[in-house]
């Protein structure tokens, strides 16, 4: 069997077109026109190629935007106070400090300050804390684009039996916290792995739905997968490729051309997982706007 292969640049795209037409009405109807302040520290090429392209994908849908590049020396004081500044400014909805930060700042101190009904990225402990209460408000981008982009290809995980290999604040905890949620569209059973688990192969072939965040090509091989289960690869690794004029190209954690050869569905890196990442943030940007 050969995998469907689940286009999440083809399903993201219809979110963006859902979001602007739902800010359109939103305007029409009187409402402010939401505004993103997206805040980057340093010169990290690639996390200034992300802001450049959230502020794009913001201006698409009729989401206004702007964006705060301080110096990579700013310190943790100068952050807070600009972080509070937007905070107490009513013209701004959705605040998104771009991660990595320099080691001179704290995340957990900015995740801290940024107000929970601004946090767009869903990451601020006030906004975990109600997604594990099951009350969510905003969800992180990422886990809300992943149960997304399993609804729209018709996988609905209630009653299957989830593995998430990662337990990071930013996937893999909020991910199981969202699909084990009694609600529709999740009321899955979720095991959570990380690298002491034992037997991984033994948890991942458990799976109906695998997902994959663990940041490292080739953690997930053809062995590790039950046929015709779902795979949702987060990962993002740059590799060689001396064939490719850049010299580099971009994979997931999933041994891709083996697993789709047993998966029942799968998502492709790039254009799987990225790309709802950026259309969920939007949807939180008219949330905070409404
Ligand atoms: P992270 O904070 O480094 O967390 C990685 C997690 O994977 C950790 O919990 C780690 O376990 C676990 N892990 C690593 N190697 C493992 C192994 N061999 N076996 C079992 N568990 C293993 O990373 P992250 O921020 O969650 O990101 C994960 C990947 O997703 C990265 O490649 C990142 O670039 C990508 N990502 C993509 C998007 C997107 O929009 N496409 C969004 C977010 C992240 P321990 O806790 O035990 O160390």
């Amino acid at each position: 069997m050969t995998a469907r292969i689940i286009d999440g640049k083809a399903i993201a795209e219809e979110v963006r077109a859902e979001v602007a037409r739902d800010v359109e009405a939103h305007v029409t109807s009187g409402g402010p026109r939401p505004h993103l302040s997206v805040v980057l520290v340093g010169d990290d090429p690639a996390s200034a190629i992300y802001v450049r392209s959230k502020g794009r994908a913001a201006s698409e849908a009729g989401i206004t935007s702007d964006e705060i590049i301080l110096p990579e020396a700013t310190s943790e004081a100068e952050l807070i106070e600009r972080l509070e500044a937007l905070n107490a400014d009513p013209a701004v909805h959705g605040i998104l400090v771009q991660m990595p930060l320099p080691q001179q700042i704290s995340a957990d101190r900015v995740l801290d300050t940024v107000s929970p009904e601004k946090d767009v990225d869903g990451l601020t402990p006030a906004s975990l804390g109600r997604l594990l209460g099951g009350r969510p408000r905003f969800v992180p981008a990422t886990p809300s684009g992943i149960q997304q982009m399993l609804l729209r290809s018709d996988i609905d995980p209630a009653g299957r039996r989830v593995v998430i290999v990662g337990r990071s604040i930013l996937v893999g905890r909020p991910l199981a916290a969202l699909l084990s949620m009694k609600a529709e569209g999740a009321n899955a059973t979720v095991t959570m792995a990380h690298t002491g688990t034992q037997d991984l192969p033994a948890v991942t072939r458990e799976a109906e739905i695998l997902v994959v965040a663990a940041g490292r090509a080739n953690t997930i091989t053809v062995d590790m997968v039950q046929p015709g289960a779902t795979v949702i690869d987060v990962g993002t690794n740059r590799i060689d490729a001396p064939e490719r004029k850049s010299g580099s190209r971009l994979v997931g954690d999933v041994d891709f051309e083996a697993v789709r050869e047993v998966a029942g569905a799968i998502t492709p890196v790039p254009g799987g997982v990225g790309p709802m990442t950026i259309a969920m943030l939007l949807v939180n940007t008219l949330q905070a706007a409404r």
